[in-house]
């Protein structure tokens, strides 16, 4: 078997077999295959494709390549929830304790934030002493006790995907279905567990800016976890406004926390529940309704957040933060951004408002960058809201007074106004 013979089939459309996919796989992985000749083969993929088999057969590749964690022990109920990313998504601070209050097996392991989206153990962070490394038998006895424990990336978990998606990152060869399967489903797989939901974002504040590329990448992902012998299923999310009103750490933290007390913006506890009910549905085998009864009432009743505080506090926070948000350091600075006119919001480039709390401190540009926890945004005004002149539209939060004024012009030319109140778009697009 040889590198060039691979490419040029794949050139010509043909379909890969299993042990032409590990052979490239493998070889990249270890360094025996050269940039070049991974690049050429990436590129053909994304021209020519991939079909299902050899979507699957990549995405297992990719998934031996490293470390796998056994969660067997939790039998049908551990759970895993996965976004393809967006601005503003504090979703799991309260999908996670919202389904271990009912009896799920949430041991998940969460990413850092990079570039425009935020990473949930960056939000965790936000609390005093919460440890974002466990030991492996921590970890498990944790997740036994409570049902739930949250950490960042530990082991060797996917290293071909780290390497082939740097490839891909320069060379124009991120935006293939195929591929980005491999490379989420890649990773979730070895993560363990029975039951995975995927949050599939489309908009301007997404990977994916339309809505049936991300319905296609989600049939997509669905397929081959349940190829791969998992429960998946996927909900199609919008992400042409940021979700809730809070963008930035610790800002999210306390608007989930707000959820979880019965409060908060009303698009992200319908996301949330949304979730919540996908992940109890698979794992209770019930219905999608009765799932939705159970998180609405787990959430409504206060048990949801009891299950919060209580795995804040074992995992080494400080857990009167959650019960006194009022605790969480403010930011020096702040800043309000007015409206110069009469009208509506009509559009709002999500991606550049997540770039705005990034240029506030929020986010990192490089992953080597120390974030600042308590800057950001809330967002007093969305797409369709109507604006007066003189009206805060949003108000910006940082350490660094010198930030403000290129986060006031970047979150400005973020917007766009018109006379005529927009379209309503709906939160949710499909779930499939
Ligand atoms: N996120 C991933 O992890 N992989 C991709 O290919 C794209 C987005």
């Amino acid at each position: 078997m040889n590198m060039y013979e691979i490419i040029s089939k794949k050139k010509r459309g043909e379909s890969l077999t299993n042990e032409e996919i590990e052979f490239f796989v493998c070889g990249y992985t270890n360094g025996e295959i050269p940039d070049y000749q991974a690049s050429a083969l990436l590129m053909a993929i994304c021209l020519m494709g991939m079909n299902e088999e050899e979507t699957l057969n990549l995405t297992m590749a990719i998934a031996a390549s490293g470390d796998s964690v056994d969660l067997s022990s939790f039998g049908t109920l551990s759970v895993d929830k996965h976004s393809t990313g967006g601005v503003g998504d504090k979703t799991t601070l309260i999908v996670a304790p919202l389904v271990a209050s009912l009896g799920c097996k949430v041991a998940k392991m969460s990413g850092r934030g990079l570039g425009h989206t935020g990473g949930t153990v960056d939000k965790l962070e936000s609390f005093p002493g919460y440890r974002t490394s466990l030991s492996p038998s921590e970890f498990f006895d944790q997740v036994e006790k409570i049902g739930i424990a949250v950490t960042g990336q530990s082991g060797n978990l996917a290293p071909a995907d780290k390497k082939i998606y740097a490839l891909r990152d320069v060379t124009a060869t991120v935006d293939s279905i195929p591929l980005i399967t491999s490379s989420i489903m890649g990773k979730k797989l070895p993560s363990g567990a029975e039951n995975i939901v995927l949050d599939v974002k489309f908009g301007s504040g997404a990977f994916m800016k339309d809505a049936d590329d991300a319905l296609a990448l989600a049939e997509s992902m669905v397929r081959v976890g349940n190829l791969a012998k998992r429960k998946v299923s996927a909900v199609i999310s919008n992400m042409n406004r940021p979700l809730g009103r809070a963008v930035g750490n610790s800002l999210e933290v306390i608007e989930a926390i707000a959820v979880l007390r019965g409060e908060g913006p009303d698009d992200l506890r319908e996301l949330s529940l949304t979730l919540a009910s996908e992940i109890v549905s698979l794992a209770f085998d019930i219905s999608r309704e009765e799932g939705m009864a159970k998180v609405t009432e787990a959430l409504d009743s206060g048990l949801a957040y009891q299950k919060f505080v209580e795995w804040i506090s074992l995992q080494g926070g400080e857990s009167a933060y959650a019960e006194n948000p009022e605790l969480f350091p403010k930011a020096k600075y702040s800043h309000d951004i007015i409206s110069g006119c009469d009208g509506y919001i009509s559009f709002m480039d999500t991606e550049k408002i997540g770039a705005t709390a990034t240029a506030l401190g929020a986010g990192r540009r490089t992953k080597e960058d120390i974030i600042d926890l308590s800057a950001g945004i809330l967002v007093s005004k969305k797409t369709g809201d109507a604006v007066s002149c003189g009206e805060v539209i949003a108000t910006l939060y940082s350490n660094d007074k010198n930030c403000l004024a290129e986060g006031e012009k970047l979150y400005i030319s973020a917007l766009e106004f018109s006379h005529k109140k927009p379209k309503e778009e709906s939160l949710i697009y499909e779930i499939i």
